[in-house]
């Protein structure tokens, strides 16, 4: 009776218990009729509570007539105006003695009346004026130790003292036929063992074909995925009710495969493959025509369940559980109907509001919940076989899970890659695994595909460094533009020690320290990689993490993997399973994933910058679009040529050396690339002449005639 106590204000509850405690009133169901929904005249009628049989004891009470006003007005506004209920409240849930205590048969030819447990009466129908059985009166006939067999719980309305009209009835229980093969057993055939341990069924589940029989089982599934606690792991909750009889299954079960895997939408599949088991089993036990009822919240669930014969394309997610899924659909001969529900409606709306598929899609989510927390817990997970599958494919000792095509190439690659790897000196092959992939691959996925061209080039060092460029063009000298170092490896782009680079490398080291400090990282990592960086990899990380065991075999690791693999965003496992566990301490919604997106991106950035920096030396083109090294090659072309000897050149020519060298080295480029022309000719002119003297000796007497 909480819903009284929550509209009622405090002052009213004792008058209001006063009348409850007089009726005999505990739970709302206690307020209602057989049929669920009519509210009984005996607990609102005081000269009729003696009528009354409550399993509970209750103390004696003498209510004012102000109490009973107050009863009356608050069930009328918990029922309604007619004090009925709607949608009714359901069928009994658990055997209680109170509604034992009238009973009839099949037919309702009689009543009978439980007065204590060997005392009964027995009423028998009242024949109406005109002698037919229309009327629903009862008379008490005898009273006896040995009544007579019932099969219904009775709702009864007294007339007087011998005398009762039938209301409603409601079933006691439902006889099950007994299956050679129990039914749960055969639903637990040929599936390992796991897969079972989060199933309870009331009885011993035979139940459910009887339900099927009746057409009055329904069934309710729903996922769980939590990637802030685990995201290798998702979970699914079954609830199975019969509307008839009220006995409940549930089955849980929480899978734990790979972070590209587990999802949200695994965990709604497999609760429609573990439904469409129990229908396929069930088939064998039933040949019913009507239809059972599944409500799922997930629509792209119940468009497959609306196409199981459509052919699953090679890019389909989640094909092992879909494919098992829509077959075991296929192949039961069961009629079954899939329908949405809205999920989550408990956030918004009282539970006693919600139609009953809701309420179980409630319990559906909160059983998925549970069995994902449960697993963690207990550090026990379901391993992703389940019955009925055609083929499981295994590559790399793992089922795969997702297309075969991509699981194929995916490993193809990781094969290719560690030989790649381990030639070119960079990885050796049995370090290869301790390099965080699938956290390299998703952070590369999110970055711009020019950005992805420039890792392939860099980490396969066929990047335009002058040790390649030298390699191809013999102009091209090997060394550093910017330090004038010899040999411009991969390795020295991020070493370089020319003062600008080195203030960009501590720029964007300290972006990435306080980002770190800003997205809930462990602080002995944030400390950790900042002082690498800071050393450029000449200290090892075991030396810096002397102080921080927490990290130790992270910077073991490290320092194995080595500094190109640390700029090339190549990093161990171990450092980000040290920053999920710290992640899931602070309370906060980002994610490992997320992190390490971002974190990856950012120590991709050091390098890249480097390398734009470098490139902006040498190739970026300035607003007068000469390209810098051009620029500085004029500038130093006409340093030389400003230390010209003017007795070098023609007489005519000299004036050339009598110009404003401060406004020429200011001015634009193009005047300095118009006034070295000029010089240039001019001293050509020089040579040309002094050359043909030589040739001529006549020379002499031509050029005093020219002059
Ligand atoms: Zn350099």
């Amino acid at each position: 009776m909480e819903e009284a106590i929550k509209i009622l204000p405090s002052t009213q509850w004792k008058s209001f218990n006063r009348a409850r405690k007089y009726f005999k009133v505990y739970f709302l169901s206690h307020l209602l009729l057989a049929d669920g929904c009519t509210v009984n005249p005996a607990v609102m009628n005081p000269t009729l509570s003696n009528h009354r049989y409550a399993g509970m004891r209750f103390p004696q009470e003498r209510p004012t007539p102000e109490d009973f006003n107050l009863w009356t007005h608050t069930i009328r506004r918990i029922t309604s105006s007619t004090l009925t209920i709607s949608p009714p409240i359901g069928k009994y849930l658990r055997l209680c003695p109170e509604y034992l205590t009238w009973q009839t048969d099949s037919d309702n030819s009689y009543i009978v009346h439980r007065k204590n447990s060997t005392t009964f009466q027995v009423y028998y129908r009242i024949a109406n004026l005109k002698g037919t059985r229309s009327q629903n009166t009862f008379q008490l006939h005898h009273t006896t130790t040995c009544p007579p067999p019932c099969s219904l719980t009775a709702s009864v309305i007294p007339i007087s003292r011998d005398i009762v009209t039938l209301h409603s009835v409601n079933t006691i229980e439902q006889d099950t036929t007994v299956h050679s093969v129990p039914f749960l057993t055969k639903l637990r055939e040929g599936s390992p063992k796991h897969l079972w341990k989060g199933l309870q069924f009331d009885k011993d589940g035979e139940w459910v074909i009887q339900a099927i029989d009746n057409g009055s089982l329904l069934i309710a599934h729903d996922g769980s995925f939590m990637p802030q606690v685990d995201n290798t792991i998702c979970a699914a909750g079954i609830v199975l009710l019969c509307t008839q009889t009220g006995h409940m299954g549930t089955i849980k079960l929480c899978e734990r495969t790979n972070s590209l895997t587990a999802s949200n939408y695994r965990g709604e599949l497999l609760g429609g493959l573990i439904t469409s088991h129990i229908l396929r089993v069930a088939s064998a036990y039933s040949s019913s025509t009507t239809a059972t009822h599944i409500y799922c919240d997930n629509m792209g669930v119940i468009h497959h369940t609306s196409h199981p014969d459509a052919s699953t394309s090679s890019k389909q997610p989640q094909a092992d559980v879909l494919l098992a899924f829509t077959n075991n659909l296929k192949m039961s001969s069961l009629h079954w109907q899939y329908h949405h529900v809205l999920s989550h409606l408990d956030d918004t709306s009282d539970f006693k509001d919600l139609s009953l598929p809701e309420k179980l899609n409630v319990l559906a989510d909160k059983l998925a919940k549970d069995a994902l927390l449960e697993a963690i817990d207990k550090s026990q997970f379901c391993k992703p076989f389940y019955p009925n599958e055609h083929m499981r494919i295994v590559i790399d000792g793992e089922k795969v899970t997702a297309t075969i095509k991509s699981t194929l190439y995916t490993s193809w690659g990781r094969r290719i890659a560690r030989g790649l790897f381990a030639r070119k000196e960079i990885i050796p092959a049995h370090l290869f695994e301790l390099v965080n992939w699938t956290g390299l691959h998703l952070t590369i996925k999110t970055l711009p595909q020019m950005t992805q061209v420039w890792m392939t080039k860099h980490v396969s060092g066929t990047c335009a460094t002058n040790k390649q460029l030298a390699k191809m063009d013999k102009n091209v000298i090997d060394k550093c533009q910017c330090c004038g170092r010899r040999n411009e490896t991969v390795l020295h782009i991020t070493r370089c020690p020319n003062k600008g680079r080195r203030l960009l490398f501590t720029q964007t080291t300290e972006e990435l320290t306080s980002w770190m400090r800003r997205s809930y990282t462990h602080p002995e990592i944030v400390l950790a990689i900042g002082s690498y960086l800071r050393y450029r990899g000449r200290v090892t990380m075991k030396k810096i993490c002397l102080e921080f065991p927490t990290l130790t075999q992270a910077a073991i690791e490290t320092d194995l993997l080595g500094w190109r693999n640390f700029t090339e965003a190549r990093l161990p496992h171990t450092l980000f399973s040290i920053q999920d566990a710290w992640l899931q301490t602070c309370g906060t919604r980002l994610t490992i994933s997320s992190w390490t997106k971002q974190f990856l991106t950012r120590i991709i950035n050091i390098t890249r910058r480097q390398w734009l920096y470098r490139n902006a030396k040498i190739h970026i083109a300035h607003a007068e679009g000469i390209p810098f090294a051009t620029h500085e090659r004029i500038m130093n072309r006409t340093k030389s040529l400003m230390a010209t000897d003017p007795m070098d050149l023609l007489p005519q020519h000299r004036s050339l050396l009598q110009v404003d060298y401060k406004t020429l080295g200011e001015g634009p480029t193009v005047d300095r690339q118009y006034w070295i022309a000029c010089v240039e000719s001019a001293n050509m002119s020089k040579k040309r002449i002094r050359s043909s003297s030589k040739d001529e000796p006549n020379t002499s007497r031509k050029r005093s005639y020219l002059q």
